[in-house]
């Protein structure tokens, strides 16, 4: 099956593709040719209005099925993804300029495997018995009702499974909506969800900029709000959740650090390094930008670095060939710009990279930086771009220090072969998720999510199952009520 790349209509609500072209158009531009390859219409409030209601009315019936037949249907989904992998990975780097050798393994099949597992274990979710004496209590682990998931752009079919999943496999329903830059491919998720039996309304796919989301986080009958997006963002929609006091999951930015000591094996160091930098053209928040290099091992990574981003190959990410891609649109590739032009000022050494590639698409050649100090604008804010900031250290106490010294906390990484210190190491890192002698994995298995600015509350693995359900806790009394009077 070939997709085409202009969607059947802008929106996915209760079980069908659903059009208003009074809503504010979005282009969406190609990052390689800079040419509109599709368009999509803004939801107005009659399409919000349409999409709460169909899930709002779907969830009670949802969540009476047993989790066994839940689960069924988002396992099928999973296999229908899977067997559309190609199809659904050409569509993903059409939406993000990604390099297909990208897409084909780490976006449709993340969200494959989110389905998955979240339907794996939707038949095993329960409540617990507490016995007291002759009384005991029962808990019974409930849905939390309609669900707002608020997408990125630079995995749009991974954020909208990995928010989908565990809200359906809990008995929620869900409206979410993709960031306007890459509004494609969650519209493949809502179509392959219902073609596996989700009814109508359960999961709903709504366009448009900031308004939308804030117009579905505010309505009374949303029970939560799952965002991946930046931290001033995440802002926002926190405050605007408390509101309602929502429950929320944020997955927001990050400036982590990737800490190789002297000891560590340089070939994986510098492989770390490449995965925590320059995947997906550095689009990636969990990347570890503040690489902090113990000084006698600093030369040889620096040499060793360069020779493998020698092997990077730019151009039409369709070519699976190519394994760089451009940025995702002009106004990123000037944003990364900013910064670089920056780090040449406040006096970091350019050691390679550092300019726009070609003056058609938004490549920006993978750039490294040393002698960054901790001070400077590259080693403190968040690039979202494919540069990488070489800082020096000592010891393992100052680096520690270092490393931590930041309002972020999504992710930390280190390389080492003293297995005590790598344990020490992670033990001290104050980030969510950590990384010994690798970077950047994140199998659904395992709780991914940020600590500090970084975010609140964990994506995948059975944590996520807590952010979807919450406890009703029943008492039931086996012997007379005892009243005072
Ligand atoms: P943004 O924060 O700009 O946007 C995220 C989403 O929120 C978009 O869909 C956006 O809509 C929407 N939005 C913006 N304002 C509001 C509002 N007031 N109310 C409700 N929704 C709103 O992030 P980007 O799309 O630029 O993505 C990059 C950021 O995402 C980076 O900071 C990155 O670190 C972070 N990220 C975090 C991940 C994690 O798991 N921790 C994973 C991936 C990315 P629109 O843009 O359409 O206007």
């Amino acid at each position: 099956m070939a997709y085409d790349i202009q969607p059947t209509a802008s929106h996915f609500i209760d079980g069908a593709y659903v059009e208003d072209t009074t809503g504010t158009p979005i282009p969406v531009i190609c990052p390689v040719s800079e040419e509109e390859i599709a368009r999509v219409y803004a939801a107005t409030p009659a399409i919000i209005e349409k999409a709460l209601a169909a899930a709002k009315r779907a969830q009670v019936a949802w969540a009476k099925m047993t989790g066994t037949e839940r689960g069924r249907v988002l396992r099928k989904a999973a296999d229908m993804i899977r067997e559309r992998n190609h199809d659904l990975s050409v569509l993903e780097t059409n939406d993000t300029g990604k390099p297909l050798q990208e897409t084909l393994v780490a976006d449709a099949t993340s969200a494959a495997d989110a389905l998955e597992y979240f339907g794996g274990i939707a038949g095993s979710l329960t409540g617990e018995h507490v016995q007291l004496g002759e009384d005991f209590v029962y808990t019974r682990r409930e849905a939390l009702g309609v669900c707002v998931g608020i997408g990125a752009w630079n995995y749009p079919t991974q954020i909208a499974a990995w928010k989908g999943a565990p809200a359906l496999a809990c008995g929620n329903a869900m409206v979410f909506k993709p960031s306007e830059t890459t509004p494609l491919c969650a519209l493949k998720v809502a179509e392959i969800l219902h073609e596996a039996g989700a009814p109508a309304g359960i999961y709903n796919v709504v366009q448009g900029m900031g308004e939308v989301g804030h117009a579905l986080i505010t309505d009374p009958r949303v029970a939560k709000v799952s965002l991946t997006g930046s931290v001033p963002t995440g802002r926002k929609v926190y405050a605007a959740a408390a509101e309602g006091i929502r429950h929320v999951t944020m997955e927001l930015g990050g400036k982590s650090p990737l800490v190789i000591f002297d000891d560590a094996n340089l070939e994986d160091a510098v492989g770390g390094a490449i995965l925590g930098n320059f995947y997906s053209s550095g689009q990636v928040c969990s990347n570890g930008t503040r690489v902090f290099v113990q000084k006698g091992i600093k030369e040889a990574f620096l040499k060793r670095l360069s020779e493998r981003l020698a092997h990077v190959k730019m151009g039409d990410p369709l070519d699976e060939s190519v394994n760089f891609g451009p940025l995702v649109n002009a106004k990123q590739l000037e944003i990364v710009q900013g910064f670089i032009a920056k780090g040449v000022d406040e006096g970091a050494r350019l050691v390679c990279g550092g300019e726009r590639e070609g003056t058609r698409g938004y490549f920006l050649q993978p750039t490294v930086f040393a002698d960054v100090t901790d001070t400077m604008t590259i080693a403190r804010e968040e690039i979202f771009g494919p540069v990488l900031s070489v800082l020096d250290f000592e010891d393992e106490d100052e680096v520690l220090a270092r490393a931590n010294e930041t309002d972020f906390g999504l992710a930390a990484g280190v390389f080492t072969n003293d297995l005590s210190r790598a344990h020490r190491m992670v033990a001290g890192f104050e980030a969510g998720t950590c990384y010994i002698n690798t970077y950047n994995l994140a199998p659904v298995e395992a709780p991914f999510g940020g600590s500090k600015l970084s975010g609140v509350g964990r994506e995948n693995s059975k944590n996520a199952v807590d952010h979807y359900s919450e406890m009703k806790s029943v008492y039931v009394a086996m012997t007379p009520v005892e009243a005072p009077f």
